[in-house]
């Protein structure tokens, strides 16, 4: 049977692109070959989204549309997305035309030759504002230091997976979600597919600085242990070295040489305090395994079997 492609487009307070958006996208499916379903999900729009989605899914059968009760977020309202899709590949894309539909080709090639994960690498940032693009920038490389996992540098959510991907993407149900990083967590075969990010078509972002900083955290929380496992290595740090400091002053003791009363006390606090971190790092460790059982990933992920069935 022929292969099937779905469309996953998130969709909160959007009104002033969906029509411009629809056409677009639903131009550049078409002409792509394959049959397909375009899934818009409603994050809890207020403003007239909902309207004109009923009325293009009244008009488009390969349209498809979930409504949210209200706004749970751009992760959730992708997973959503995923949760419904039916296609053997899906594709994941702002509305706002930000992220231009043609790429999209680009990544049924690199599927159709055997890509997993086709993922859009921004080469270019277009209208967005300094702040966001540094801010953006240095996030990216303090995530990659931070985690264990390899994830690409200035890669949004734009892609393509296909449905092995998006299957095990079912069976993560982790709540705090960040689905670039989930992505570059399981592996498989990813391609990056260079393009130039656009302005928005019309409308402010949606992405307000809660949530962005929502999602940031997500990033480092859901994706390194370092936070948790830092103040250890640095309360070990400190009581090693105050410990052999402690020790040089015994020795000199013993020696006869006089030691000032107040490098005891200090040796004493500096002691104490490293202690107290070390074993702050030691709780972490703990709740890194709590958190780690809690997300309940996959232990593993098969990309093939071979003779077994
Ligand atoms: N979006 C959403 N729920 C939200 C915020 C955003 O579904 O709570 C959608 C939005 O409609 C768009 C995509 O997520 O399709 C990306 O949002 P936006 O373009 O505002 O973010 P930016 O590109 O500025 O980071
Ligand atoms: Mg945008």
């Amino acid at each position: 049977m022929e292969s099937m492609l779905s469309l996953i487009v998130p969709v909160y307070n959007e009104e002033e692109v969906l029509e411009v958006s629809f056409n677009r996208m639903d131009e550049v499916m078409r002409n792509i070959g394959y049959p397909y379903e375009i899934i818009y999900v409603n994050d809890g729009s207020r403003d007239g989204s909902m309207r004109i989605l009923r009325r293009i899914a009244a008009e488009n059968p390969q349209v498809k549309v979930r409504s949210f009760s209200r706004n749970f977020g751009h992760q959730t309202a992708v997973t959503c997305g995923m949760d419904a899709a039916v296609g053997d590949a899906l594709i994941i894309i702002d509305v706002d035309l930000q992220d231009p539909p043609e790429v999209i080709e680009d990544m049924v090639r690199a599927w159709e030759d055997g890509a997993d994960i086709a993922y859009g690498k921004r080469v270019k940032r277009q209208g967005e504002t300094f702040m966001k693009k540094f801010t953006a920038k240095c996030y990216y490389r303090l995530l990659k230091a931070m985690s264990a996992n390899e994830i690409p540098l200035d890669t949004g959510d734009f892609r393509l997976i296909d449905r092995k991907v998006a299957d095990v993407f079912l069976k993560m149900r982790e709540h705090n979600r960040f689905l670039r990083g989930m992505s570059a967590w399981m592996g498989f075969e990813s391609v990056p597919i260079e393009f130039v990010r656009n302005e928005r078509y019309a409308g402010k972002t949606k992405y307000t600085l809660k949530k962005m900083l929502k999602l940031a955290m997500d990033g480092i929380i859901g994706f390194s242990d370092r936070p948790l496992t830092l103040p250890g290595y640095f309360g070990a740090g400190v009581c090693g070295l105050s410990g052999l400091a402690l020790l040089t002053l015994i020795i000199l003791c013993i020696c006869g040489v006089g030691v000032a009363p107040w490098l005891w006390a200090f040796l004493g606090v500096t002691t104490l305090f490293g202690l107290g971190f070390l074993f702050l790092g030691i709780q972490g460790a703990y709740m890194n395994r709590m958190y780690d059982e809690l997300k309940d990933r996959p232990l593993y992920i098969v990309a093939e079997d071979i003779n077994l069935d």
